[in-house]
């Protein structure tokens, strides 16, 4: 595909310029903009402006009137190899593992099989809306070069590793501490900051990893400043139970990787559901985010995430899928089910603060904020166009909703991929495979 020079694309322009407070449905921070024109150059954002202004000059022009155009959604948490065993029945996290992940994860020791899940992967993310994921591939090294490889083909800003497992874990699925070094410093040589990509640190989780292997992956954050460092935390009751038994010396879960150097402004831990306030503390004066993934909490019955508590502590908090614990791709899906969870909890979560979670907050977490999340100047034109209805049931409840949000916040919870018109990439149009 080739990009052209100048694009303009006419929709409904939503973005976000301040982080929106909990339960304000009219906060100073959303910005809207009806009918107007968002403008790219070679791949970037230049500006926007009204479609009754007159557009001069020459223009690829694409629109789509009455629809929306949103930053592409950043997914800050999804496993590629696991799209095979998504819905898989009846299990709770650590069954859910020697069940069905860890299968699906040593079939990728086949190249073939690696190099089409990775194209499979992305090209569905593309298809949901994704256009930026922080991705677990599998421990094998080539997982890696796969993903990148068909990352970098298709301009998509992609944040992964290879995984760290040397123990409680099948024997095919297991490094161990030097040939895994080895292998990740020459990953983060071959890719960290290589077109649009970057290279995390990937503990799978502490049960998996050894004392030495743990340190062994604060070596390598601390001797490569810029890459990140992806793991799970506190996902699951037995799970920290298993923690505790694990490492007696350490005062939580959270604390096992803080004590091994993986806890800083660059780190991503997925769930943080079983928490308390010194590890809230811990992860907000850190800077460090969690990927907050509640369509897996509900499918694997881990619990239900107190966003109030990690906002009220100053944590950054995310939205991402976590397929296959996850049962959708689609970060509308995954709204829906976040508004769920705390709606379990007892409190309510707004339509903006969902979209800013998949947008600009997950953007600013992972400080690519000047890049990414927004139609800002300057900005990547990763950008996706909606339909706000499709189908009987939702465009009467459309037609019916009376202001922003509430049209917002029935789209988020009735749309999925069907409501995806169309999904360009550093103003690349991308096929909707
Ligand atoms: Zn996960």
């Amino acid at each position: 595909m080739t990009t052209p020079q100048r694009l303009a694309l006419r929709g409904d322009l939503l973005d976000f310029t301040a982080t929106p407070g909990w339960g304000d449905v009219d906060p100073a921070g959303v910005r809207w903009r009806p009918d107007h024109w968002l403008l790219v150059e070679a791949g970037r954002i230049v500006g926007a402006q009204p479609a009754c202004v007159d557009l001069a000059g020459d223009w690829v022009r694409h629109e789509f009137p009455g629809r929306l155009i949103l930053p592409g959604f950043i997914d800050t948490h999804v496993h590629s190899p696991q799209l095979d065993v998504i819905a898989s029945y009846g299990t709770e996290l650590l069954d859910w593992l020697t069940t069905h992940t860890f299968p699906a994860e040593a079939r990728y020791a086949e190249e073939a099989v690696a190099h089409a899940g990775a194209a499979r992967f992305l090209d569905a993310l593309l298809a949901h809306g994704t256009t930026s994921a922080v991705v677990f591939p599998t421990v094998h090294k080539r997982s890696v070069d796969h993903l990148f490889e068909a990352a970098a083909e298709r301009g998509m800003r992609v944040v992964a590793g290879k995984i760290l497992m040397d123990r409680n874990a099948p024997a095919d699925l297991c490094d161990d501490v030097v040939q895994a070094e080895r292998e990740c410093t020459e990953l983060i040589e071959r890719w960290h900051g290589r077109d649009r990509l970057a290279y995390a640190v990937t503990v799978r989780f502490a049960p998996t990893s050894s004392p030495a292997q743990l340190a062994m992956a604060g070596r390598l954050v601390a001797r490569h400043p810029g890459v990140y460092m992806q793991t799970h935390l506190a996902e699951n009751r037995a799970e920290v139970d298993w923690v505790h038994a694990l490492f007696p010396d350490a005062r939580s879960y959270l604390d096992v990787y803080a004590g091994a150097g993986l806890l800083d402004d660059r780190s991503v831990f997925a769930h943080g559901i079983w928490l308390d306030d010194a590890d809230r503390r811990a992860l907000a004066d850190a800077g460090a985010q969690i990927a907050h993934s509640p369509s897996s909490n509900l499918f694997l019955g881990s619990g239900l995430f107190d966003w109030r508590a990690a906002e009220a502590a100053g944590v950054a908090v995310s939205l991402a899928s976590d397929v296959g614990g996850g049962t959708s791709l689609s970060m509308l899906r995954t709204m829906a089910d976040a508004y769920k969870v705390q709606a379990l909890r007892g409190e309510r979560l707004t339509a903006w603060v969902a979209l800013h979670a998949a947008t600009r907050g997950a953007a600013r977490a992972l400080r690519l904020d000047a890049e990414i999340g927004s139609l800002e100047v300057g900005a990547a034109a990763d950008v996706c166009v909606w339909d706000v209805a499709v189908g009987a049931v939702a465009q009467q409840r459309h037609y019916l909703a009376r202001g922003l949000h509430e049209r917002l916040f029935a789209w988020m919870t009735l749309g999925d991929d069907r409501n995806l018109v169309g999904a360009w990439v550093a103003g690349v149009r991308r096929d909707l495979t």
